[in-house]
């Protein structure tokens, strides 16, 4: 009997009754992001680390959850279990799962690149890996932030030159947070849409300080976002609500804008290819530095990313799961894009 196995509820650990991530409601989770495709209603009992827990109280109105520090280990029935930093988004965690000197690590989601704001990946030596790969093909390779986040303020300074209002979208959890402390606030006021401040609200009262942002309501004055910069969702694009800030010029952070046509196809003016996945070159890096031998692909190219990693002599292969990766940030459109790259690539044409 494996250590970790793949059923219709999610990752269960038989040996000490536990489920990583389920995707359906069990007794027991191990939580290792708030994100929805890992953090669902349902559970008899929640355990995560202590900054995702008031995230999933307050996405989910649970309050059932216990919480622990990265590196803090527990047992339960022989199996000791422990948390360590996955760079993904704030809280976000893998999971070690060690019984009889085997050790297995789930990494959820993750990214090596830092962010200067969440806690940064740490490799954790294991037999088996469970990794994401989402962006598990080679012609995904970050640029480093810093020169994606130089485009992003000189793309603001310019809008605020122009008179212009520059809206970014970004996911609520992680990339809005990822994108306000990395921006240079002298260029001009930074406000936000409630679904970004309602996250940040909760992770500047439970989690860690965050720069000054201001909700934009109904009674705000058009003077508050003059040459600002505006955070909001993806699902704010397009919407009326976008009208009092015209005019306007839209940009969206996302790992999918490095695909051709996926800026046109979401009618913004500006794509930046900011993820808060790891790229090509990463996932092999984090890999080798687990030094597992046997490596379990979850979500994202998982055929393509599994044959390659078979190749390169691990012993490979792929398990189905409900997690979506940087596609539930973004929408289906980029489902689509992403599975015409993977044919593409099968057929030779890239
Ligand atoms: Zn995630």
């Amino acid at each position: 009997m494996p250590l970790l196995e793949f059923n219709s509820k999610g990752i269960y650990c038989q040996q000490a009754d536990v489920y990583i991530d389920p995707w359906r409601p069990v007794d027991r989770a191990i939580i290792t992001h708030g994100h929805s495709d890992h953090a669902r209603w349902g559970m008899g009992h929640y355990l995560c680390h202590k900054h995702t827990a008031p995230i999933i109280r307050a996405r989910l109105g649970v309050t059932n959850i216990d919480t622990v520090e990265y590196g803090e280990t527990w047992s339960k029935n022989g199996v000791t279990f422990s948390l360590h930093p996955a760079g993904h988004v704030i809280g976000s965690a893998q999971v070690r799962v060690e019984y009889r000197g085997e050790v297995w690590v789930a990494s959820g989601d993750y990214k090596l690149q830092h962010d200067n704001f969440s806690t940064p990946f740490e490799p954790v030596r294991c037999n088996v890996f469970i990794t994401e790969c989402t962006f598990g093909l080679p012609i995904y390779q970050w640029q480093p932030q810093e020169v994606i986040f130089n485009d992003i303020n000189n793309w603001w300074l310019e809008n605020s030159e122009q008179g212009k209002t520059s809206v970014i979208f970004g996911y609520s959890l992680g990339k809005a947070q990822r994108i306000l402390q990395n921006l240079d606030e002298s260029i001009g006021p930074i406000l936000t849409h409630g679904a970004i401040e309602n996250m940040n609200k909760v992770i500047r009262e439970e989690c860690c300080p965050l720069k000054p942002t201001t909700l934009i309501t109904r009674d705000t004055p058009k003077s508050a976002w003059a040459g600002g910069l505006v955070i909001a969702p993806p699902s704010a694009a397009g919407t009326a609500w976008m009208n009092k800030l015209k005019p306007l010029s839209t940009g969206i952070a996302s790992g999918w804008m490095s695909l051709r046509g996926a800026r046109r196809r979401r009618a913004v003016d500006r794509g930046f290819a900011l993820s808060d996945h790891a790229d090509w070159n990463d996932l092999n890096t984090a890999i080798k530095e687990t030094g597992a031998e046997c490596i379990i692909t979850t979500h994202g190219y998982t055929g393509t990313f599994t044959r390659w990693l078979r190749e390169q002599g691990y012993k490979a292969n792929e398990e189905h799961t409900e997690f979506e990766g940087e596609l539930s940030e973004i929408n289906e459109a980029a489902t689509k894009e992403a599975d015409e790259v993977a044919t593409e690539k099968e057929e030779g044409k890239e």
